[in-house]
């Protein structure tokens, strides 16, 4: 066991003080929330923290509840997954949020795992979790990558470059950037807020830096706009195994229809792609439409016109296509 300082903090101001370094201790620091893949990282070695700052307090604090009126909904980063999946308002307003919750994980995983932790999951890639392997230029930047040699069937086919082609792994970061959420932020210098869609990294040349937050800064909510395609939306996810497992491919579907036809889409991939994967190509192709199978599979081509796909995961490309195909049928399908 590799030795680390651990300290509880009672504020979101101690937190950020704390993990910047302005407080006694110094050092690389990780927020500890509900654990589920900092732990386990932990005891992998992939993950060595010299400090740990558990934040469990704060969550009788706003970063700890969820908010929903007319206008908006808010899900502060330390409620957790099975509260947010629960939450009336969320299943039926919000549904693509509490299906890709609901899809993710075991129902103890669920119970332990914050918002804010999950959308900052790290990449599921064997070569990744375990230190045996040298390279990995995500973990141990410049030593190369096994996946591209090795054994690559669930690594992503969109947004990779010749330094990483590591999926990223969660459900609920495809349904906020479907529903067109921000991100709030806590950092020593303020509250930011920006995009869901600005906040994860394509690898780059630089795959270890998966996020764009700021040294010492911590995510405090989510905050998702009533809009028109809010309640028409849901989440498609296609795995090996019908429980308990990771996404080979996933849609995240919202619709705003007029008459049938498509006003506005908005459409996240998951399982394929690096980060999570918007695919305006595809909502261009669908406005003014009907939703059918011709329209549905001219969006699916779109999505995956750019994928590049190596030795074992070609088949990702149609699989990913129809999860696609079959998101949007089943939204343009449900009851106005
Ligand atoms: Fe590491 Fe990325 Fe290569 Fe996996 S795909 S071995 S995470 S560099």
């Amino acid at each position: 066991m590799r030795p680390f300082s651990f300290e509880r903090v009672e504020s979101p101001t101690a937190a950020v003080l704390a993990a910047a370094g302005q407080m006694p201790g110094g050092g690389e620091a990780q927020f500890l929330a509900g654990g589920t893949t900092l732990i386990d990282l932990m005891k992998l070695d992939v993950m060595r923290p010299e400090r740990v700052i558990d934040i469990n307090a704060l969550e009788r604090s706003s970063i700890g509840r969820i908010e929903a009126n007319a206008e908006h909904l808010r899900l502060g980063a330390l409620v957790r997954m099975a509260d947010a999946a629960d939450h009336p308002v969320v299943r039926s307003n919000y549904p693509v949020i509490a299906q890709s919750l609901l899809l993710a994980a075991s129902a103890q995983l669920r119970n332990m795992g914050s918002l804010g932790g999950n959308v900052l999951q790290r990449t599921r890639c064997t070569y990744f979790r375990d230190v045996s392997y040298s390279a990995c230029n995500k973990r141990n930047p410049g030593s190369g990558c096994a996946a591209m040699g090795g054994i690559n069937r669930m690594h992503a086919v969109l947004g990779t470059s010749d330094q990483c082609i590591a999926t990223y792994p969660g459900d609920f970061a495809q349904a906020l950037m479907a529903l067109d959420a921000d991100v709030e932020i806590i950092g020593p210098a303020g509250v930011r807020s920006l995009p869901f869609s600005a906040l994860h990294r394509m690898p780059g040349d630089a795959p270890d830096i998966e996020t764009t937050l700021r040294p010492g800064e911590m995510i405090s909510s989510f905050f998702i706009p009533a809009a028109p395609w809010t309640r028409r939306s849901l989440f498609v996810k296609v795995r090996d195994r019908e429980s308990y497992e990771f996404a080979v491919a996933s849609a995240a579907v919202a619709l705003d229809l007029v008459d049938g036809f498509v006003r506005t889409s908005r459409i996240a991939l998951g399982g394929v792609a690096t980060v999570p994967w918007r695919a305006e190509r595809a909502e261009d192709t669908l406005r003014g439409k009907l939703v059918d199978e011709r329209t549905a599979r001219a969006a699916a081509e779109a999505a995956f016109a750019a994928a590049r796909p190596r030795k074992h995961n070609a088949f990702k490309v149609e699989l990913g296509k129809r999860t696609l195909m079959r998101a949007l049928q089943a939204a343009a399908s449900l009851p106005a």
